[in-house]
């Protein structure tokens, strides 16, 4: 699942290729804004929160949400799509250029004063001008009996984070994923490891992760230790393998020993 960094590059993206342009055609093949008609409409801005893209222009904010397999794909106008044209959702084209959004989990035209409603839920975004680390500390506080694990993929303590990150950070923080919130040493500081982690990798990609995808093919980079990953929600069923590697979580067993244990 693309996570906040992913999100943020894609609307970097986009804000190259549309900022500042008047829309010719604007298609949404979602049936509640089939009939949405943005033409003449100038795009003014595009913008991340969390794992959620918005594209703006005077009337409206297209919303979106990757989830699972979406992605934006921009092309020349006429240029030929890299992926199959049923699985188009949004398509927004400009003079020269068709900016498609492919398999998206969530479409969503709102007008601009209602933009809001699809963010007020959130924690603060890790890749947010307004990133409070202090907000972020006290929404995780609130789940003082969570795993930490399950915690920092909950978009509103903080907005960003998915399985690949929180694998990541309670490596770097020598934190077992299953440790009560409460009980992590330094909240703190793992809130401003999650910061540094997700800004390294929108801003210098690509990032490369020591744990996430690593079991039992490479050993921790830090002491040579076989990686394990094991499902943290128990509600996953073991059958069900995407699941279980869209919510397993990576760590080091000797570096991140399992709390009670130490
Ligand atoms: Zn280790």
């Amino acid at each position: 699942m693309p996570e906040g960094d992913t999100v943020y590059l894609t609307a970097a993206r986009l804000r190259r290729a549309l900022v500042g342009k008047t829309l010719v055609r604007s298609d949404f093949r979602v049936p509640r804004y089939a009939t949405v008609d943005l033409v003449g409409e100038r795009v003014e801005q595009v913008a991340s929160y969390g794992k959620h893209l918005f594209i703006r222009t005077p009337r409206a904010s297209i919303h979106t949400h990757l989830k699972m397999e979406g992605v934006w794909r921009t092309y020349c106008v006429g240029e030929r799509w890299t992926r199959p044209r049923v699985t188009a959702r949004v398509v927004l084209t400009t003079d020269d250029t068709e900016a498609v959004g492919f398999s998206l989990g969530t479409v969503q035209v709102l007008a601009r004063a209602e933009e809001h409603t699809a963010t007020d839920h959130l924690g603060p975004d890790l890749l947010g001008p307004n990133w409070d680390a202090a907000e972020a500390v006290r929404r995780l506080s609130r789940h003082s009996e969570q795993p930490i694990g399950l915690a920092l993929l909950d978009q509103r303590n903080l907005a960003g984070i998915g399985n690949i990150y929180r694998s990541e950070i309670c490596y770097l923080r020598r934190v077992h994923p299953a440790t009560p919130v409460r009980a992590v040493p330094d909240l703190a500081a793992l809130v401003d490891e999650a910061h540094r982690v997700l800004t390294r990798a929108a801003t210098q990609p690509p990032w490369r992760p020591l744990v996430y995808g690593r079991q039992g093919r490479w050993p921790c980079p830090r002491c040579g230790t076989v990686i394990t990953v094991r499902p943290l929600d128990s509600t996953t069923p073991a059958s069900d393998r995407i699941t279980q590697r869209e919510r397993g979580i990576y760590f080091c067993p000797r570096c991140q020993p399992e709390p009670g244990t130490v």
